[in-house]
């Protein structure tokens, strides 16, 4: 099963590839470790890669495009993967399936978990940890049981600096403009399924398990 895995920050994405990694054997991919990997590893992409980084500049897309062939060509795809952060774009979207057509692999879902923009701000901009065990609560949704102190170990709890509003929704934004088309693209596939992300993360997955056991 071979799945990418869209939705904007604060939908619930990293959960649901939790979930998915507990219980398929295929590996969650994300764009940021892929790099990292690459970069450690001291591929020819990889390097040419830390290249572009090094020099504060964004990799071009050819190079990233390398660095995800190699990723989907290792042994550990062959049961398939789930592939998180990429493509962003249509244009990054068409060369996927040229690299998966020479890997001789083909796509079976493009799994978008869709929450309201409005929805996506109270989440985020409520998101808040603790300094000491990192333990995550929400204002909103999951406070804790005094303002500003962890239940477990009574630590103060802290805010990420990318959760803050102005952030958060610029965030959002940039996601939303890059995806547009890229929803349209693999609807044009028949591959793309979205799923109500505005639900309990446990609920969301019961729907993403009922399409995976589709896939088989
Ligand atoms: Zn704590």
């Amino acid at each position: 099963m071979n799945i990418i895995l869209m939705g904007p920050p604060g939908a619930g994405k990293g959960t649901q590839a939790e979930f998915i990694k507990n219980e398929y054997p295929i590996p969650h991919i994300s764009t940021g470790d892929m790099f990292r990997e690459a970069v450690q590893n001291g591929t020819t992409m990889g390097l040419e890669a830390k290249k572009y980084m090094d020099a504060g500049q964004l990799v071009p897309d050819q190079v990233t495009i390398g660095i995800v062939e190699d990723r989907l060509g290792m042994p550990d795809c062959q049961p398939g993967f789930l592939l998180d952060g990429f493509p962003r774009t249509t244009v990054q979207a068409v060369a996927l399936d040229e690299v998966m057509q020479r890997l001789g692999k083909k796509l079976d879902l493009a799994l978008d978990i869709s929450v309201p923009e409005d929805v996506l701000m109270d989440r985020m901009v409520g998101r808040v940890f603790c300094g000491s065990c990192k333990t995550v609560y929400n204002t909103v949704f999951n406070p804790p049981a005094v303002a500003g102190v962890c239940d477990r170990c009574g630590g103060e709890l802290v805010q990420r600096s990318d959760d803050k509003a102005e952030t958060v929704k610029k965030r959002i934004q940039v996601y939303m403009e890059q995806t547009q088309p890229l929803l349209h693209y693999y609807t044009q596939q028949g591959n793309l399924v979205t799923l109500d992300g505005q639900r309990d993360p446990k609920e969301v997955f019961k729907d993403v398990r009922a399409l995976l056991e589709q896939l088989g």
